[in-house]
């Protein structure tokens, strides 16, 4: 086990990084991440800050040198950068890495992730991909969404498409290539979206979170209720899908697991290797957060057996109105100690950019109104 003071590392080091890190600090842990960013999220909590380029592997080894174990924070690593990470790993203790770069890999590409989905058994939407833009999909269902294959969070990347003439026209200016191709996925007519918190240890024991509803705005997450008040089974196919996602990939670390949900219908959409959006309720609705998971693994700390949990919301506060936001919160915390705030010291609040959350733990019935209205 990697007792306190040891270092352990971050890849990257926006918000996901910062709140592993006040949590790893608090237990006694120095953090270090490493990204091309200054002043980061992640250094503001106290995390020492390696600033260098994903392809710079001098600067990358001695960083990883520095560390006990190593944890990711966001998917979109460069594969070059993820291989030689691989292949440092051989040189050091075997639970060095989580997770393991394979299901990095798998998940940063959504042809993969689908593929593998798929092998192990999960239901996707049905999709088709497109690499050399010459594939037929005049029989493709529509309304249609392309996406890229790559890099794409927060509906970046995304293209909807009512006919396969809009799409053929759109194809011809914007081409696939195997540099770049696309997925094409039927849009899938859901009656809501959740999504399962999902932690396994180097030793395969597992801590899975009951699901949560999510809520989007802009196809960014707005809001996530938890518990999601869902019939039993949607819940245990939830649950059963994220173990067995979790075993296939031998997987050690945190993840995120989301879900379309049609009637008794349920599909997978994507999962993200690293602590998740839509899982910060864990800090305030669970004794035991997200973050705290991945810790326990990085250091071979036991998972626990038991966890009481609360209802939460969790609301996300994006730049694009954030001192009128602020204000809100701080109002409301003045009237309610329900209501916790979390902010990600991000130097400048820009449209569209996460800038922290407000967990209210409590029953939606019984939250102020303008919560919902946060933006
Ligand atoms: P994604 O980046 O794949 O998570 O997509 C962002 C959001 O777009 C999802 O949370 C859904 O609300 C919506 N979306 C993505 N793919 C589909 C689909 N195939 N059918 C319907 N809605 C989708």
């Amino acid at each position: 086990m990697i007792l306190p003071p040891h270092s352990l590392g971050i890849l990257g080091s926006g918000q996901l990084g910062r709140m592993f890190t006040l949590e790893a600090i608090q237990m006694g842990y120095t953090v270090h991440v490493y990204s091309p960013d200054k002043n980061s999220p992640s250094c503001k909590a106290g995390a020492v800050e390696w600033t260098g380029s994903y392809s710079d592997f001098s600067s990358l080894k001695r960083f990883l040198d520095t560390v006990s174990s190593l944890s990711f924070e966001f998917e979109n690593i460069p594969p070059a950068c993820l291989d030689f990470i691989e292949e440092y790993a051989k040189s050091r203790d075997e639970k060095f890495l989580a997770p393991n770069v394979h299901s990095i890999k798998i998940a940063q590409d959504r042809i993969f992730e689908k593929e593998f989905f798929n092998s192990i058994g999960l239901n996707t939407v049905l999709y088709l991909p497109i690499i050399t833009g010459n594939e037929d999909f005049s029989k493709f269902p529509m309304p249609s969404i392309l996406k890229t294959t790559r890099f794409g969070y927060d509906g970046k990347g995304q293209w909807k498409f009512t006919n396969a003439i809009e799409l053929k026209e759109f194809l011809k200016s914007n081409p696939a290539s195997k540099e770049s191709p696309y997925i094409l996925e039927a849009f899938y007519p859901f009656d809501y979206e959740i999504s399962v918190i999902y932690a396994r240890s180097h030793e395969g024991k597992e801590f899975i979170f009951p699901p949560a509803l999510n809520y989007h705005r802009n196809s960014i997450l707005d809001m996530t209720e938890f518990p999601a008040p869902i019939p039993e089974n949607i819940h245990n196919l939830a649950i059963s899908s994220a173990s067995l996602l979790g075993k296939s990939l031998k997987y050690a670390g945190v993840f995120g697991l989301e879900f379309f949900v049609a009637g008794d219908e349920l599909v997978v959409n994507e999962f993200a290797p690293r602590p998740h959006n839509s899982g910060h309720y864990t800090q305030d609705g669970s004794d035991i957060s997200q973050f705290e998971l991945q810790l326990r693994i990085l250091t071979g700390m036991d998972l626990p057996e038991q966890n009481s949990i609360k209802p939460c919301l969790m609301k996300n506060i994006l730049g694009d109105d954030y001192a009128n936001s602020l204000n809100l919160c701080l109002e409301l915390m003045s009237k309610d100690s329900r209501y916790h705030l979390h902010l990600y010291q991000k130097d400048e609040a820009k449209p569209g950019r996460k800038m922290g959350h407000l967990n209210f733990t409590g029953q939606k019935s019984e939250v102020d109104k303008r919560f919902f209205n946060l933006t």
